[in-house]
C-alpha cells in the first residue's frame, strides 16, 4: 500500500471514530434533555391540574379560596403524581402575593428546601400554589442506565474493531517496508561477492600476463573461489533461515557434545571474518552435552556467535560458556559490542526485526537469525534471553533440557 493511501486509510478510521463517539455523546445529550423537560413538563401539568381543582370550589360557590386546606392541595398533588407514575419526595407551598415579595403561608411536605429540585409555580390570585420536587437527574439517569451500557459496549466494540483494523493496516505497512528491505539487503551482499568473482575471473581471462604467471593466476583463482564460497555459505545462510522449514521439518535427534560445536562453529566464523581480530574466551563444563538435533545446534550457536561479532568491533572479544545445572544446558554467548536498547529487546526475535539507525542498516542481515534460534530453541523446549547494556556489550543465553527428548 502506498503511504499516501495508508495515511488516509488511517485518517479516515481516526476520523469515523471520533465521529461516532461524538455522535453517540450528542444523542445522550438530547436523550437527557428531552427526558428532563418532558419530566418538568409533567411536574408543571400535575401542579395545573392539581391548582385547579383546588380552586373549583371557590369558581362555583364564588367565595374566596380556602387558603387553610394545604391537606387538599396536598392530596390533589400525590394523586396527580401517582396517576403520571412519579414516585418523587415533593414538598407543596402556599404564597400570598399581597406583599411586595411572596410570602409562604403555608407548606407541607418532605423535601428540604435547600436539597437539589425543580419547582414549578401556579399564580391564583392572590395566591401563588408551588410545587417543589427532587430534581430528576439521578432517575433519568437511572432510566437511561441500560441503553447507554448497551451503546457503551457497542461504541468499544466498534473502537476495537477500528483498532484491530488501523493495527492490521500498520501491520501490513511494516510487512511491506521489511520485505522491501529485505530484497534490498540479498540483493547488496549477493552483488558484492559476484562483482568480484566476476572481474578476477575476466582478470584471467583477458590479461595474458595475469594468466600467464603462476603466482598472480593462483591468487586471482583464489579471489575467485573465496568468493563463490562466500556466496555459497550466504544463500545457505538465506535459504536456512528463510524457509519455514525448521518449525516443522522432524529433529534429527542425537547426543550433541557442546564444546566440539562451539569449536567448530569459531573456527568456521574465524574463516569467515578473517579481516576482524577476534578474541575468543572459551569456558565450557568437561561432557557438557546436549540430546537435540545436532544440525540445528550447530545452527544456533552460529547465529547468535555470528552477531556476536557483526554487532562488536573491528576487534571483538567473544566469551563462550556452558554448563549443565538441574537437567537444563546453558550456553551463554557474551559480547563488548554496541549493546541492545531495552525497548528492543523482545523485539529482535521477530521475524525480519532488524535495529534501524535513522533510516539505515549499518550491518548487514536480513533479520532472521534470532527469529530462527527461537523458533529452534522453542521446538527443542527450551528458551533463550538477553541481558544487554547499550554501548557495552550483549549477553545471550540459551536454555536447552538436557533430556528433552
Ligand atoms: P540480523 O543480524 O540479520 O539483522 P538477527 O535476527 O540475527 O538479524 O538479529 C536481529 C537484530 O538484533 C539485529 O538486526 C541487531 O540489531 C540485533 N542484535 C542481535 N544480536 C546482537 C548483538 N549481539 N549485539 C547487538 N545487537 C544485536
Amino acid at each position: 500500500m502506498k503511504e499516501s493511501n495508508f495515511k488516509i486509510a488511517a485518517l479516515v478510521v481516526v476520523l469515523s471514530l471520533a465521529l461516532l463517539v461524538a455522535v453517540e455523546a450528542i444523542w445522550a445529550v438530547q436523550t437527557y434533555r428531552n427526558m428532563r423537560s418532558s419530566y418538568e413538563l409533567q411536574i408543571e401539568s400535575i401542579l395545573e391540574e392539581a391548582a385547579w381543582q383546588y380552586a373549583t370550589p371557590s369558581i362555583n360557590d364564588n367565595s374566596p379560596i380556602n387558603i387553610g386546606n394545604i391537606a387538599r392541595f396536598d392530596a390533589l398533588v400525590s394523586e396527580g403524581l401517582r396517576t403520571s407514575g412519579l414516585t418523587t419526595e415533593y414538598r407543596v407551598e402556599v404564597l400570598s402575593t399581597t406583599d411586595t415579595e411572596p410570602v409562604v403561608l403555608m407548606a407541607m411536605g418532605n423535601i428540604e428546601p435547600e436539597s437539589s429540585v425543580i419547582t414549578a409555580e401556579k399564580p391564583i390570585f392572590p395566591l401563588i400554589l408551588r410545587l417543589t420536587v427532587s430534581d430528576p437527574h439521578n432517575s433519568i439517569l437511572g432510566d437511561m442506565r441500560r441503553i447507554l451500557i448497551l451503546q457503551l459496549i457497542s461504541v468499544a466494540v466498534l473502537i476495537f474493531a477500528f483498532l484491530y483494523l488501523l493495527h492490521t493496516l500498520f501491520r501490513a505497512k511494516e510487512i511491506e517496508r521489511i520485505r522491501r528491505d529485505l530484497t534490498h539487503n540479498i540483493t547488496h551482499e549477493l552483488k558484492t561477492p559476484i562483482a568480484a568473482a566476476q572481474a578476477a575471473t575476466e582478470a584471467l581471462h583477458t590479461m595474458p600476463n595475469i594468466a600467464n604467471d603462476p603466482t598472480s593466476r593462483n591468487e586471482y583463482i583464489n579471489i575467485s573461489l573465496g568468493e563463490l564460497r562466500r556466496l555459497s555459505s550466504m544463500v545457505e545462510e538465506i535459504l536456512r533461515t528463510s524457509t519455514e522449514e525448521f518449525s516443522t521439518a522432524e529433529l534429527r535427534i542425537e547426543e550433541c557434545n557442546v564444546e566440539s560445536i562451539v569449536h567448530e562453529v569459531c573456527s568456521s566464523l574465524n574463516l569467515r571474518y578473517s579481516t576482524r581480530e577476534i578474541t575468543w574466551n572459551i569456558d565450557i563444563d568437561d561432557g557438557c552435552a546436549v540430546v537435540a538435533d545436532g544440525f540445528h545446534i550447530r545452527g544456533i550457536i552460529s547465529a547468535v556467535v555470528d552477531n556476536a561479532i557483526k554487532y562488536s568491533d573491528d576487534r571483538p572479544m567473544i566469551n563462550i560458556g556452558a554448563m549443565t545445572r538441574n537437567g537444563n544446558t546453558y550456553i551463554i554467548i557474551e559480547d563488548q559490542g554496541i549493546g541492545i536498547p531495552n525497548s528492543e529487546r523482545k523485539r529482535i526475535f521477530d521475524k525480519f526485526y532488524r535495529i534501524t539507525k535513522g533510516d539505515k542498516y549499518s550491518t548487514s542481515g536480513y533479520g532472521l537469525g534470532l527469529f530462527y534460534v527461537q523458533s529452534i530453541v522453542r521446538r527443542h523446549h527450551g528458551s533463550i534471553s538477553v541481558e544487554s547494556t547499550l554501548g557495552k556489550g550483549s549477553r545471550f543465553t540459551i536454555k536447552l533440557p538436557r533430556y528433552g527428548w
